[in-house]
């Protein structure tokens, strides 16, 4: 079995406000909060609070189908929000991880190429990507198991852990 990198419900908590200070000590306060779906949803609603920002939307990204397993290109997949909102605003893309950085990349061009000033955070980098997020609060090279994926889903079987 291979090393991971953990990333526990406590450890996640203070993980976003310390990039929530991050973001505050560069001086850039976003105007909307974008996570991408569905593994940037709980950090972009976390660092959203931490923020104090009350525009919130989602982009849904398909990408990986397994543990390093994905498909050909990222691709974003429906409900689609509308992104033509968002010219001239101040944009921060949240996700989860940078890992090969394709899914940022599609999505920071394509809120870029709506004429929205955007920069990303994420949790976590890994020195592959593509992408080097302004907002990252840890760099590994692991695979990383998050809190809200950690477990299979509920099933009616009763057993929640
Ligand atoms: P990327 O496009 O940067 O390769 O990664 C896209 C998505 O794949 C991430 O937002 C995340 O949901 C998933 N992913 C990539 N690396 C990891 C990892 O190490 N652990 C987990 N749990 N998901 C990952």
């Amino acid at each position: 079995s291979y090393e991971r990198e953990v990333l526990t419900w406590d450890l996640f908590g203070r993980a976003s406000r310390e990039l929530a200070l991050q973001v505050v000590d560069s001086g850039w306060l976003p105007d909307v909060v974008v996570a991408v779906a569905r593994g940037g949803l709980v950090p972009g609603g976390s660092l959203a609070y931490a923020l104090g920002s009350k525009g919130v939307g989602t982009l849904n990204v398909e990408f990986y189908t397994d543990i390093g397993r994905t498909l050909d290109d990222p691709r974003v997949l429906p409900p689609l929000m509308d992104v033509d909102d968002l010219g001239g605003k101040r944009v921060l893309v949240v996700d989860d991880v940078a890992d090969s950085g394709r899914t940022l990349r599609l999505v920071l061009d394509m809120l870029t190429g709506h004429g929205a000033d955007v920069r990303s955070a994420v949790l976590y980098t890994k020195p592959r990507s593509i992408v080097k997020p302004e907002y990252s609060w840890r760099d590994t090279d692991l695979w990383i198991t998050f809190p809200w994926s950690a477990l299979p889903p509920v099933t009616e079987d009763r057993t929640v852990f």
